[in-house]
């Protein structure tokens, strides 16, 4: 069995005298896709926060590698190749080349100049659209820009904040296909998100609930259990 790329350990955080995380264990592997059910407010953005050092634990333990990171600079995760897109993740007033450039800043030159080939080919539209500002795009390039962004730093795993946010069900399927040939691509990824479709693209799911998050579960297992259905998808699935 591969052993964990990223795992998070009886994580406990929260917002002053908010206590949202609860003890919260959860594992990836190297290169799989694990997904993060969570009805609104159950804490997903909260652990996905902490997670890129952008809001402090108050207990356990976040490993990345074996190594524990739990204390390390949001900028020094990202080096590690810890990366972290929020719902927004892109500046619109900037250019999609200046975007991508600071998506890049924290890695070395000659690795940032090959990314940004590799991502325009992955990408087309923001190649074609390059000098453009961000603003100019369209709901889902911004998207698209958004995860190309935070692939400029080459990381080894991603972890998404509902990319599936304010997108057409046409524009979520472009997205799915863009992260299934990240994935394809050796990208391991943690994505919170509500829309069924990303089971599609996941190898294990977790879900969270008051505060913890249940053992992994397979898409499958999700798919049949009546009870989940209706927590996380309505009966529409
Ligand atoms: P959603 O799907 O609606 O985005 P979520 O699962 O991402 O929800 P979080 O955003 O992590 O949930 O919020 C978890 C809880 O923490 C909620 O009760 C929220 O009100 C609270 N919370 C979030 N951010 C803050 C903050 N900055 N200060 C105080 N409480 C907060």
């Amino acid at each position: 069995m591969t052993s964990a790329l990223l795992e998070i350990a009886g994580l406990h955080a929260g917002y002053g005298s908010i206590r949202v995380l609860w003890g919260v264990d959860l594992a990836v592997r190297t290169g799989e896709t694990a997904v993060l059910l969570g009805a609104n407010g159950a804490g997903k953005t909260t652990l996905l926060k902490c997670l890129a050092g952008l809001l402090p634990a108050r207990g356990g333990a976040i490993r990345w590698r074996g190594e524990d990171i739990t204390r390390l600079p949001a900028r020094v995760r990202v080096r590690r190749g810890l990366c972290h897109m929020s719902e927004l993740g892109i500046f619109p007033d900037l250019t999609i080349a200046e975007n991508l450039d600071l998506g890049a800043l924290f890695v070395d030159r000659a690795t940032a100049r090959r990314r940004r080939a590799e991502l325009y080919t992955l990408f087309p539209i923001l190649a074609e659209r390059r000098h453009a500002a961000a603003a100019t795009l369209s709901g889902g390039q911004r998207k698209m820009l958004g995860i190309a962004r935070a692939l400029a730093a080459e990381p080894a795993l991603l972890a998404m904040d509902e990319p599936s946010a304010g997108l057409s069900p046409k524009l979520v399927g472009t997205v799915i296909e863009s992260l299934a040939r990240c994935r394809a691509a050796g990208l391991a990824l943690l994505i919170a998100e509500q829309n069924v479709r990303f089971l599609d693209l996941a190898d294990t799911v977790f879900t969270l609930e008051g505060g913890r998050a249940a053992a992994a579960l397979t898409p499958d297992a999700v798919r049949q259990d009546d009870r989940l259905r209706r927590a996380y998808f309505g009966m529409g699935m």
